[in-house]
């Protein structure tokens, strides 16, 4: 195994301090918390623990930089080739990035190169680009008017982001934020806010005004609950459990700020017996595994035709064989442990309730000797003969943990597949044209493949349908979400 003893000593030889108004400072408190390396449980380094008044401080910073200095004087073009700036940025410091996403979440490194890394790059691209193209419009209303829109900033943004793509997150969020003028308080995850705070040295250094960029660390229910909270705060923008998006909905009434949320899914990918099944095999091993299957679009749910559910269940056994997981640094390893203790000892949990519910475990559900053990490693664990009532098939588990569902037609796949309270993504497999967009039209999701599964771009929306959230990240849609359209009418007459 390549790198037994992870470098926890290049990265915590720096404290980390939240980032606020252009400066690095501590607590108010005082206090800190230990942020870990999933792959041997390490301390990777100590981080400010935020509370109320860190986001209080943050808060001032961003309305500051919103209402005066540079930033709103900045043209929309200046703000664009700022953001080119922060990805050449990023860019140039993408293999210490990955390695730093890779030891605080533990995903595999050449994933977090070629995917995180490469994604979060882009994100900023493709906002960069949109930063000098939020026209308004002129309306043709009856009487001696002219009558025009402005697509304006909302103010401060707060953005509460997850652990499972902690760069990637940060980028879908404050790229589409300043492309529109607004300023951010970022909250990263507890478990990985190293690289957020990377992102904003970057930043900075990338010529970013003082106070539009803030990251304040800290939990949930202290720094996140009071940047929901905070009256000075325009709009939250959410990635993570749909237990927190709902409170998160319910506090920000208080002040009617805007909210989007990305939330959870339980993501059907439905095999037709016409599929090509080495493809689809090799899909739906993609769509639970990759991430470890902390993915919200992970494919959780395989359904497949009665007909060839003995055949791709086999493929999919001797797939999982294959992915047995490795030391996150080594260029081999494919899948990494899960990115914490608790989040193992859950998905723990409901390997025992699917045991205990009658499913029939066909391989994993056990941990493997990977850094003698110390790290927070699962096998790829399928489980066949699930049923819809049973906890695996209803609940996110948010691990490598599949369970396969048999059906007998079409109509009863999509019976089956709505049989959830999400509907973030689907996937369909089948040779037939017909039957492909039949089903991709049918199913509740907002975001459907086929013949595919996993695959996003900047380019291109995503979000939820139900209980999955609101609000389309990503593409031109996310530009809906920083901005609020303003009605200007000038008497003619
Ligand atoms: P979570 O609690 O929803 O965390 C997401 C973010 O929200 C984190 O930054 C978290 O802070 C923050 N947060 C938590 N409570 C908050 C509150 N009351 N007010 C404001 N912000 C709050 O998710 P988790 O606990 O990390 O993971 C639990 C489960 O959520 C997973 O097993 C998975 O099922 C689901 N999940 C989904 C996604 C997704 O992409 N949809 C991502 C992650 C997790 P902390 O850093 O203190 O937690
Ligand atoms: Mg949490």
């Amino acid at each position: 195994m390549a790198d037994a003893h992870l470098p926890t000593a290049e990265v915590s030889a720096t404290a980390r301090r939240h980032f606020i108004g252009g400066a690095w400072q501590p607590a108010a408190s005082g206090e800190t918390f230990p942020t870990y390396t999933p792959a041997t449980g390490e301390v990777l380094a100590e981080v400010a623990a935020g509370d109320t008044d860190d986001v209080e401080r943050a808060v001032r910073a961003a309305r500051a930089a919103f209402e005066d200095g540079a930033w709103p004087r900045l043209s929309a073009r200046e703000r664009g080739r700022l953001l080119y700036r922060i990805a050449d940025a990023l860019e140039a410091n993408a293999d210490a990035l990955a390695r730093l996403e890779t030891l605080n979440n533990g995903k595999p490194l050449r994933e977090a190169r070629a995917f995180d890394l490469a994604g979060t790059v882009e994100c900023f691209r493709y906002y960069a680009g949109w930063a000098d193209k939020l026209d308004g419009e002129v309306l043709a209303v009856p009487g001696p008017y002219f009558t025009y829109t402005r697509r304006e900033p909302l103010g401060v943004c707060g953005q509460i982001i997850p652990w499972n793509f902690p760069l990637q997150m940060a980028a879908w969020k404050v790229a589409p934020a300043l492309a529109c003028g607004n300023t951010v308080v970022l909250k990263p995850a507890e478990q990985t806010p190293l690289t957020a705070l990377e992102l904003a040295r970057l930043a900075q250094e990338a010529g970013l005004p003082d106070g539009v960029l803030n990251v304040v660390t800290g939990f949930g229910e202290t720094a996140g609950a009071a940047l929901v909270r905070h009256p000075d705060v325009d709009k939250i923008a959410f990635t993570g459990s749909t237990a927190v998006g709902k409170t998160i909905q319910r506090e920000a009434a208080a002040t009617l700020k805007r909210v989007s949320l990305e939330l959870g899914g339980k993501s059907p990918n439905i095999v037709l017996a016409d599929a090509d099944l080495d493809a689809a095999a090799r899909g739906a091993t993609a769509a639970i595994f990759y991430n470890t299957g902390q993915a919200c679009t992970a494919g959780s749910r395989l359904l497949v035709q009665r007909k060839v559910h003995d055949e791709l269940v086999e493929k999919l056994v001797a797939r999982a064989a294959g992915m047995r997981p490795g030391d996150p640094l080594d260029p081999k390893t494919r899948m990494g442990p899960l990115v914490s203790q608790e989040q193992l000892e859950r998905v723990l949990g409901y390997v025992q309730a699917g045991k205990d519910e009658g499913a029939e475990l066909l391989t994993g559900g056990d941990q493997p000797e990977v850094n003698g053990r110390r790290g927070y490693f699962l096998n790829p664990t399928i489980f066949a003969g699930v049923r819809p009532e049973m906890t695996i098939a209803r609940e996110e588990i948010f691990g490598p943990v599949l369970g396969v569902l048999p059906f007998h037609d079409l109509d009863e796949a999509l019976h089956l597949a709505h049989q959830t309270e999400y509907g973030l993504a689907a996937a369909v497999w089948t040779r037939d044209v017909t039957k492909a967009h039949r089903v991709a039209h049918a199913l509740r999701a907002g975001t459907v493949w086929v013949n595919m599964y996993h695959t996003l771009d900047t380019g291109a929306p995503f979000g939820g349908y139900r209980q999955s959230g609101y609000g389309r990240e990503l593409g031109k849609h996310a530009l809906e979400l920083y901005t609020q359209v303003k009605t200007v009418w000038v008497n003619l007459s």
